[in-house]
């Protein structure tokens, strides 16, 4: 599990929210694509928001009441799906804007799931295992009531790992018996599947391998710098050094650094792995945050926290290419500065989907007690990623959009589909498009 992230980078709250990213992007793909005021409130707002105590007695005798939060926010595709997020800053409008999201990468991928996202506002790094793991069976307990293989199926996210998974299934187990796919993102000895683990860095490299033709680049050589070297930015740097490409710059939550001639990949990820600090990583130059944004690369992947790349610091990207690792990195105004510097950005909501998509696979195999070989799944994922990076490059380049925007028009049209074909809406909400 990740160290905890502190803030540093981050856009001023001042600026926008998740919230607030996550809904500015769906009202200008809203109006691109006419969805009626009404229509926008129900497609915008959550089906459900379950908020709940988590009080752990600590050392000192002291109880500390945390706050839990699981999201469902729209289930026309299917049963919600998404992540559970530790950290200190969680509150419930930033797992609304995440479960949001959820929706529409779910709906974009063509994965038959909806949208939904949890979190608790601990701080991990201050917590030891056995607290950790009465937390998580406090909060399960709570919401095992709203969730289900069947309604809602929580996964891994930020300083959330398989273990946390594998406590969550077995605390549902308690109450409902053994049900694997309650969860993804478990350990492969209770059901979790080959692949998922690497499966959103893998989704990222692929982007960026259907992508990099438009700027006539290739992984062989590409420079790289990655933000937020845990688990999506890890997998995502490994592998890109796999296909020749160099990382010259990383970060985490204690510092950034920089190796013009490449850092090595894996022996960044074993350094972390045992619980290394990045600007402990030996050989590498001390950088700060500001200035890894700032490196001369290719591709940058940031892969921390929403808001990252903001009005104040998004001029100084040197990237010629952004793939969104993490969940609303960029801010709106950002993302305007960066298109007028000409940087290509593959949005978030495209970009990680890797994970979900591998989630819906593993989910699949415990529904028929099968077990997938991993190129089985690696194949699949790169079918699925490749398919949804086309499609909305095709939508793009006709209508002249970002393919943010692009994205966020053809899963807001695949949602509203759904739920016409369940007669929750008409085509006076939000127009058919064949
Ligand atoms: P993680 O906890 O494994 O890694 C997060 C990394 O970001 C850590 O290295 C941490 O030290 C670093 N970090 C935190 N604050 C930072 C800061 N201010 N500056 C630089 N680095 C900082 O989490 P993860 O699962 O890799 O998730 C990362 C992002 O990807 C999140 O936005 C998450 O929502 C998104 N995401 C994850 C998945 C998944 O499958 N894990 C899927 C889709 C999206």
């Amino acid at each position: 599990m990740a160290t905890q992230a502190q803030p540093e980078g981050r856009s001023p709250r001042a600026e926008v929210s998740n919230r607030e990213i996550v809904d500015h992007w769906f009202d200008v793909a809203a109006d691109r694509i006419g969805v009626a005021d009404d229509a926008r409130v129900v497609l915008r707002s959550s089906y459900r928001e379950v908020a709940v105590q988590v009080p752990l007695r600590q050392a000192d005798g002291r109880i500390h009441c945390y706050q839990g939060f699981r999201v469902q926010h729209n289930g026309a595709r299917g049963p919600y799906k998404g992540g559970v997020r530790y950290h200190p800053e969680v509150d419930l409008d930033e797992v609304r804007a995440l479960a949001s999201l959820m929706t529409w990468k779910t709906a974009l991928v063509d994965v038959p799931f909806g949208g939904a996202k949890g979190g608790i506002d601990c701080d991990p790094s201050e917590l030891v295992s056995d607290e950790l793991q009465k937390i998580t069976r406090s909060f399960i307990d709570k919401i095992a009531k709203v969730i289900g293989p069947q309604r809602d199926i929580p996964a891994p996210d930020v300083n959330t790992n398989a273990q946390v998974m594998a406590w969550m299934m077995d605390e549902y187990g308690k109450l409902y018996g053994h049900t694997p796919a309650i969860v993804t993102g478990k350990p492969i000895s209770l059901g979790g599947s080959l692949g998922r683990e690497a499966a959103t860095g893998r989704g990222v490299v692929l982007c960026f391998r259907e992508a990099a033709p438009l700027l006539d680049l290739r992984p062989d050589g590409a420079t790289v710098v990655i933000q937020g070297f845990g688990n999506v930015g890890g997998w995502a740097g490994r592998i890109m050094a796999q296909l020749g490409a160099k990382v010259i710059g990383a970060s985490d939550a204690h510092g950034a650094i920089h190796g013009e001639a490449g850092l090595d990949a894996e022996a960044l990820w074993a350094h972390v792995r045992a619980g290394g600090r990045l600007p402990d990583f030996p050989g590498a130059d001390v950088i700060t945050p500001a200035e890894l944004l700032a490196l001369e690369c290719d591709v940058l992947i940031p892969a921390a926290l929403g808001g990252m790349i903001h009005a104040a610091n998004a001029d100084a990207v040197n990237a010629r290419m952004i793939v969104e690792g993490a969940n609303s990195p960029t801010t709106p105004r950002a993302d305007e500065i960066l298109a007028d510097k000409g940087v290509l950005v593959v949005p978030d909501v495209l970009a990680n989907a890797g994970g979900v998509i591998v989630s819906y696979f593993e989910w699949v195999q415990n529904l028929q007690h099968l077990a997938w070989d991993e190129r089985k799944v690696n194949d699949r994922l790169g079918t699925r990623m490749r398919k949804a990076f086309r499609a909305v490059h095709h939508r793009a380049r006709e209508e002249g959009e970002s393919l943010r925007v692009a994205s966020y028009a053809l899963a807001i049209e695949r949602v509203a589909q759904a739920a016409r074909d369940r007669g929750y809406i008409t085509e006076a909400d939000v127009p058919y498009k064949p």
